[in-house]
């Protein structure tokens, strides 16, 4: 029996307000008439049509909260095996190689109580990027640590939940055990895990730090490269609620002296980018839809964010940048020249990164991670 969300059924006044701007809602009805009208077995398929991108949340006069109804569905589905969960061997896959020993590395100098978690598609798709932050976030606290691994938000969001609580569990504990009080992190997704799942850890982002920090970036003999078509800034859905963020990032790219402009569905009400809850997997179309509404949002303007995956989803249809190229490498990045890595080169990029820690950081504590869960 599918879990019955009480409050979507007693208070949800069908006013639409959270199915116009959604892909997943214009097809299927609003939350109320979805668990009204279908029988259990299709609201536990369809809630994997559902980005969890929290839009509706953020929109609903009632204050009702579809998206974790929706989550609640999946986990339920998973439970009672009432999903193909082979349909997502690509992402599961790729989630199961960040967290192995292979691929992961925990590098922690000696009096260390700070880590920078730059996540899987960061370090993969961007490595001369993220070692540049790494070294720069040294250069304002020369201990801090630096851990390869994944958050594991993939079985999150399928509903596999005694796998990520357990995964994610046992990194938060070995870290603990090592004295890590605060986690620095570049990618949305990992900044959403951390702050829900690890609440006795400071959680930032580096967004914040460096802004905090005045970097002194800027263009090359004073250029602006984006005056006459202006950037839009897409807040990525994990970020809806955290103002701090938003207010860091536009910060920054004034501090670099852009030119940025307002766009519509930004910050609480920004828009999936087409990547969420592995939509994409099951319903390219659907995912599709998503992007396309973040491409007429933009219009003519590149897009700058500060997630690599949606930087990767909105680049097909639109000119999109990740603020922290544009930290970097100023000039390449805005003029197109630093391209991201795609598989199978990310896997590599990867590896050569730990090889890199492991070299600078020779006195540190090091672990490869080697845990699995029991079935
Ligand atoms: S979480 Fe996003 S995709 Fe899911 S119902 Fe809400 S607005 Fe639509
Ligand atoms: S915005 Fe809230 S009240 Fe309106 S249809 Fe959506 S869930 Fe129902």
């Amino acid at each position: 029996m599918s879990p019955v969300p009480a409050d979507i059924l007693e208070k949800c006044t069908n006013c639409g307000a959270c199915q116009v701007p959604c892909a997943f809602l214009m097809r299927y009805g609003t939350p109320k008439e979805i668990f009204t009208a279908l029988d259990p077995a299709k609201q536990h398929s369809l809630s994997f049509e559902c980005s969890l991108c929290g839009l509706c949340r953020a929109v609903c006069p009632e204050s009702l909260d579809p998206v974790e109804a929706f989550l609640a569905l999946r986990r339920d589905a998973v439970n009672n095996n009432q999903v193909d969960l082979s349909v997502y061997s690509t992402i599961l896959g790729y989630e199961k190689k960040g967290t192995s020993a292979l691929f992961s590395c925990y590098a922690l100098p000696q009096g260390c109580d700070t880590i920078f978690f730059p996540g899987c598609t960061l370090p993969g798709t961007r490595p001369k990027t993220t070692w540049a932050l790494f070294d720069t976030l040294r250069g304002m606290k020369p201990d801090l640590g630096i851990v390869l691994d994944c958050c594991t938000k993939p079985s999150h969001d399928l509903g596999c939940e005694t796998y990520f609580q357990s995964m994610f569990g046992e990194m938060v504990g070995f870290l603990k055990a090592h004295q890590i009080k605060r986690v620095w992190l570049a990618c949305p997704n990992c900044y959403k895990v951390f702050i829900t799942y690890a609440p006795t850890m400071t959680v930032e982002t580096v967004y914040e730090v460096m802004d905090r920090t005045g970097l002194p970036c800027k263009f090359p003999d004073g250029s602006r490269p984006f005056e006459d078509t202006p950037l839009v800034v897409h807040d990525p859905c994990p970020m809806r609620d955290e103002v701090l963020v938003q207010e860091s990032v536009r910060s920054l790219l004034a501090g670099m002296n852009l030119s940025v402009e307002k766009m519509a569905f930004e910050k609480k009400k920004t828009l999936c980018c087409g990547e969420g809850g592995s939509v994409g997997f099951i319903d390219s179309e659907l995912a599709r839809a998503w992007t396309g509404k973040r491409e007429k949002a933009a219009g003519p303007n590149p897009i700058v964010t500060y997630c690599a995956g949606c930087a990767g989803f909105l680049n097909r249809t639109t000119p999109t940048f990740h603020i922290l190229d544009l930290l970097f490498f100023p000039d390449k990045a805005a003029s197109g020249r630093l391209r991201p890595a795609k598989a199978p080169l990310t896997y590599f990029h990867r590896l050569a990164l730990k090889r890199k820690i492991k070299k600078a950081l020779p006195d540190a504590v090091f672990r490869e991670r080697n845990y699995r869960p029991a079935e």
